[in-house]
């Protein structure tokens, strides 16, 4: 929750100008580049020297947000990006909680003397000098909102700004379709189109792909695997197949959310082979009371949100399937009990 005392505190640091980084998680989404690029201009605006440094490159399908090509990739230049965290006076860090999300930045966060802010609404957050969590967020874009309320800069949110925010609020919500969307969601974005977030032109960014997205899409739903006794959707994709249709990153974003679409499904999964390194990439989704994060981070090292959660698996994906498969059991009576 935001403190007062924190509010007053970080006002005072930003009174004159400063070298301030932002970073938002690795292979970042709608949210971690909204988020920061928002925040980003808000900052300029206000005199300070901002970069915002991203652990790797994001998908194409975000790049016409204002000033996206700006963003500075550490995979790139992982020696620039050393230089400018360490320089940095003010650290945020947008849409994770924990260092190690940001990838190869985490050593570097962690040694920096910077002042270090974090804004983001997932689980288990850690502390830092200024922590702003609320896990009942659906997207750090609202919370740069309710942010910058605080800090009484909401004058400063011009076209371009609540372009960025909007963005990232839809895309975490699946345009207001998730549970997590509250009644200060549909204000916030209220607000954002009076900044000028043109909603209709965003969404046209937003849908249209490549046709390499739409070939996967055609081989993901061909190889569904639906479990009805345990109200399971599982989806593979291998590295052939992701190569074969002319993959490009992002292009499988969002693809997971078509199995909670299935009639008695409440807990869907997709499992992708990563392109480049021997690793198996994991989105779970559920509806309602299931909390897929628990799967997540029980078994498949990662973590996220009770609804959308993600983790990784080093072994082969006919293997990730099985070790899967076999768990499913042990999660049957909470999978039978769940309530929307
Ligand atoms: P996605 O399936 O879209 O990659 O991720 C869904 C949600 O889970 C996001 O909120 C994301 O931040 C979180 N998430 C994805 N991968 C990981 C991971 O490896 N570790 C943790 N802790 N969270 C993850
Ligand atoms: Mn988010």
């Amino acid at each position: 929750m935001l403190n007062p005392d924190k509010i007053f505190e970080l006002k005072r640091i930003l009174q004159s100008p400063k070298k301030v980084v932002i970073i938002p998680h690795k292979n970042p989404d709608g949210d971690a580049i909204g988020s920061t690029l928002g925040l980003s201009q808000i900052l300029k605006k206000l005199g300070h020297d901002v970069q915002i440094i991203s652990p790797n490159d994001f998908p194409k399908f975000l790049k016409w947000m204002p000033e996206a090509k700006k963003i500075f990739n550490a995979d790139f230049n992982p020696k620039g990006a050393e230089i400018g965290i360490a320089q940095a006076d003010v650290l945020f860090m947008l849409d994770f909680n924990e260092p190690s999300r940001a990838d190869q930045l985490e050593d570097l966060i962690n040694n920096s003397s910077a002042y270090k802010v974090l804004i983001d609404h997932h689980q288990f957050p850690q502390e830092f000098d200024f922590t702003y969590s609320n896990t009942e967020m659906p997207a750090t874009c609202e919370m740069v909102w309710h942010f910058a309320e605080a800090m009484n800069w909401t004058d400063l949110v011009d076209a371009d700004i609540a372009t960025c925010l909007y963005t990232g609020i839809i895309t975490d919500t699946g345009n207001f379709k998730f549970a997590s969307v509250k009644p200060s969601t549909l204000e916030t974005a209220a607000q954002l189109i009076r900044h000028g977030a043109e909603p209709y032109k965003i969404l046209d960014y937003l849908d249209t792909f490549s046709e390499s997205r739409l070939k996967l899409l055609s081989r993901f739903l061909d190889n569904i695997q639906v479990f009805p006794e345990y109200r399971t959707a599982l989806f593979t994709m291998s590295r052939e197949e992701l190569l074969e249709n002319g993959y490009q990153k992002g292009d499988t974003e969002g693809f997971v959310n078509y199995g909670l679409g299935l009639e008695d499904i409440v807990f869907s999964v997709f499992m992708a082979d990563d392109t480049q390194k021997d690793m198996v990439k994991i989105s779970f989704r559920s509806k309602g009371n299931f909390d897929c994060s628990e799967v997540a981070r029980e078994h498949f090292n990662g973590g996220g949100h009770v609804n959308a959660s993600g983790g990784r698996s080093d072994k082969s994906i006919e293997d990730t399937v099985k070790e899967f498969v076999n768990l499913l059991p042990n999660y049957a009576e909470k999978l039978e009990n769940t309530t929307i």
